[in-house]
């Protein structure tokens, strides 16, 4: 039995979707949230949680838990443990899982595991194409019927623009959004053997093979004449340059049904930060940090500046973190050869927040890129991020409280942060989910 409520008192509320911005108490339940309430029930906890922000439970929109396939990196119940100890309550699960996510029964297998754990609520993208293979369409309606809430075959974009168009037809067609990694992967890799950092200064010094930024920009564009010709809803996973940005903003002008998200490292890191810290010339791979290698890579100041810019103007709808484990030996195997991918559940709200502090976006809108502007993308307004919705997740934020990230601190069965070192201010104190206290910082 969950019945218990508990009484959050006298902190700062913020609610994206409600527009609410209020000093409240808030009244959680398994089966959701009060907020300023006319009475409270005797047998109600209360926690104290004045100066701290009480949010809806943060929603990813892009998250890789390994499971089934890969649990030396993570597996839903450490990936669980580390989604709410960020504060995200729900989580949207990649396909390239072994076995893929392509078949409606795997679907309600993975939409219904989570909650035997009683962790985090997964809302699973299912494969566009059986295998990612990119050739043979998936089975939309039937995807969608087993739960799934969007298509993609994420790191492995659709090439063809036949079966781009035809997935974007069974988009429309069953009201699934399209979530698209944009990469012209016959741009960045040259047999089989992928570069592995964006042109720039930094990858020409050391050596190394740079991606081209019209990789990325090229398939937006391709996929926007598409996605508006189909009348489909189409998004751009952890958009990385100037130049998508541009695209996705002049389409919403149009009014298309275009949106698109950030990731934390690409907002707060550029190709540069690549070389290892005491490096100043760059001569080798070896100069550079695996752990800030991902896909897309880190791009350069101007790219950065822009994604900001979108945080401020409206363009980015949300921040997603591609939350992508891989394990130490992995990682070891150096910049080149290693994988890509960095961990990213844990810090990124705190990440968020710098743009708070320095006053470039308001608590409301940082907010919003977590909550409400995931779940407006996902066609689910007013079900999740908001305490609207019909379930007990919370997120308590002490803004002020400075912690620095460790690999000690992190709960992901994987290590690979492009964060490790730095010091955030602001940390997610306290997690509900379904009403219960699933996470605390000690
Ligand atoms: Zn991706």
């Amino acid at each position: 039995m969950n019945d218990t409520a508990t009484l959050l008192r006298g902190g700062r509320v913020l609610d994206a979707h409600r527009g609410l911005d209020v000093v409240a108490d808030v009244i959680v339940r398994r089966d959701g949230c009060t907020v300023a309430p006319d009475r409270v029930p005797r047998s109600a906890r209360v926690v104290d949680v004045d100066g701290c922000w009480v949010m809806p439970g943060l929603v990813d929109l892009q998250v890789h838990f390994r499971e089934p396939g890969f649990t030396h990196k993570e597996d839903l119940l450490s990936g669980s443990r580390a989604a709410l100890a960020g504060g995200v309550t729900t989580c949207i699960v990649m396909p390239n899982t072994q076995p893929t996510l392509d078949d409606p029964a795997l679907v309600r297998e993975q939409s219904a595991k989570p909650l035997r754990h009683g962790g985090v609520r997964i809302l699973v993208a299912a494969a566009a194409t059986k295998g990612l293979g990119g050739t043979l369409v998936t089975d939309a309606a039937a995807l969608k019927a087993a739960g799934a809430v969007a298509l993609t075959d994420d790191g492995l974009p659709v090439l063809d623009d036949a079966v781009m168009a035809a997935t974007f037809a069974a988009c429309r067609a069953h009201d699934l959004v399209f979530l698209q990694h944009a990469e012209d992967l016959r741009q960045t890799q040259v047999d089989g053997h992928h570069a592995p950092m964006s042109e720039s200064s930094a990858q020409r010094a050391a050596g190394v093979r740079g991606q081209p930024r019209r990789a990325e920009s090229d398939v937006v564009a391709r996929d926007i004449a598409l996605a508006e010709a189909a009348g489909a809803r189409y998004h751009v996973l952890h958009c990385s340059t100037a130049a998508s940005l541009a695209l996705v903003k002049a389409a919403k002008a149009r009014g298309a049904r275009v949106t698109c998200e950030a990731s934390p490292h690409h907002l707060l890191l550029t190709d540069a930060d690549v070389v290892k810290h005491g490096v100043t010339h760059p001569t080798s791979a070896d100069d550079l940090d695996p752990n800030k290698k991902m896909n897309p890579p880190l791009r350069d100041v101007a790219d950065r500046a822009a994604l900001v810019q979108g945080l401020v103007d409206g363009t980015v709808d949300s921040v997603a973190t591609d939350h992508a484990p891989h394990a130490a030996h992995e990682k070891a195997r150096g910049f080149v050869d290693g994988p890509f991918g960095v961990i990213g559940l844990e810090t990124a709200f705190a990440a968020l927040l710098t743009f708070v502090h320095d006053g470039t976006i308001t608590p409301l809108r940082a907010v919003e890129l977590m909550t409400s502007g995931p779940a407006r993308v996902l066609g689910m307004a007013g079900q999740i991020g908001t305490f609207a919705g019909d379930s007990g997740d919370v997120a308590v934020v002490d803004p002020r409280r400075p912690w620095a990230v460790t690999p000690s601190k992190l709960l992901s069965r994987s290590k690979n942060s492009a964060f490790l070192g730095r010091t955030f201010t602001g940390r997610v104190v306290q997690t509900y989910r379904r009403g219960l206290c699933v996470w605390q910082v000690v």
